[in-house]
């Protein structure tokens, strides 16, 4: 079967996930993600013809693209995900962990680690195409099923050639909650670890912590999953958690990530974990914020174990300034962004 891979956005830059996959005449999106920023290019959408679009995940670099494609055009995503979608968009179900086909070609699905309700996607065409959408080996929350053999793999790159242990981002961030924050967060994906981490840092500091109702709604909604879509023996703790009570003016702050301002907290000091957009870079060069990270990517030492698991022999890594580097570092060859590599295309 004739395989093309066109990595329509995503590429050398964190930038909206938008991957095109054609085998055998059949084309499937993965991911169609939004800007991340004002000014990023969407032009990904236009003029797009394709037999159906998976969604990895709900963060809007892979799902806010969804309003610039035809209404019309079959997307599948898992009953978490969906809860993202533009108001009345048709779905249908992806499995969070299983198997199905979409435009007649076999689609195996895993936990991705990273998110509530994110799967990582496997097509079984050509010796096995593994797109991870954003995937993480370390949440305390979210499982990582390992996935099939793939000859081809779309990786989640990016932190590029970085590889410090979550231990220690977690060590570095407890250092600074001894003062007023608010951490802005993503409420289907760090927000839920964070807040049972913050439960057990907040208690061994003897300060006060509150979380908003977006996060709260988070933690709720990971409950509601199947057992088996979350790491064991922390249902108790996130009940408790839910069920203590609050002050309503707390040291620490767990909030959903609204592109907060510095002036909308006179009384705390922003603690960003995750991705910054270029206006925020500015505020901490201006030292108006601060920067730590809290892992929810693949670091390279577990893009190496799973290159190895998935048995890969080329690479395309994605969302970062890094690719070269990182193909490099994980000693895999790097698939061109727009590749023929079926066993009857050329070469
Ligand atoms: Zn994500």
């Amino acid at each position: 079967m004739s395989l093309r891979i066109e990595v329509l956005s995503g590429l050398g830059e964190k930038a909206p996930a938008a991957i095109l996959v054609e085998a055998g005449g059949r084309r499937l999106l993965l991911d169609a993600g939004g800007a991340l920023h004002p000014g990023q290019s969407m032009a990904w959408a236009e003029g797009l013809d394709v037999d159906a679009v998976l969604i990895s995940h709900d963060h809007f670099d892979h799902i806010g693209g969804v309003s610039a494609l035809p209404a019309e055009l079959p997307l599948y995503c898992t009953p978490s995900v969906a809860a993202a979608l533009p108001s009345g968009r048709e779905w249908r179900a992806l499995p969070e962990r299983g198997q199905c086909r979409i435009a007649g070609i076999p689609v195996t699905t895993g936990q991705a680690g990273h998110s509530l309700g994110g799967v990582w996607l496997h097509l079984g065409v050509d010796g096995g195409v593994f797109y991870s959408g954003d995937a993480c080996f370390e949440s305390l929350l979210f499982p990582f099923d390992e996935p099939p053999p793939a000859r081809a793999v779309l990786l989640d790159a990016s932190y590029g050639r970085y590889d410090t242990p979550q231990t220690q981002c977690r060590e570095a961030i407890a250092q600074r909650l001894s003062e007023p924050r608010v951490l802005p967060v993503s409420v289907s994906g760090r927000a839920l670890e964070m807040a049972l981490w913050l439960d057990a840092e907040a208690g061994r500091l003897g300060v006060s912590w509150n979380l908003d109702h977006a996060c709260r709604a988070g933690l709720e909604a990971l409950l509601r999953l199947p057992r088996t879509l979350r790491r064991e023996g922390h249902d108790a703790a996130i009940r408790r958690l839910l069920d203590a009570s609050r002050t309503d003016s707390p040291l620490l702050w767990l909030v959903e990530d609204r592109d907060d301002d510095p002036q909308e907290w006179p009384e705390h000091r922003l603690l960003h974990t995750g991705y910054l957009t270029p206006r925020r870079q500015r505020q901490r060069a201006a030292g108006e914020v601060d920067w730590w990270r809290w892992n929810v990517h693949l670091r390279l030492a577990h893009m190496r174990a799973l290159m190895r698991q998935l048995g890969a022999g080329q690479v395309i890594p994605l969302f970062t300034t890094e690719a070269r580097e990182v193909s490099e570092s994980l000693m895999v060859a790097t698939l061109p962004a727009l590749s023929e590599v079926g066993s009857d295309a050329a070469g």
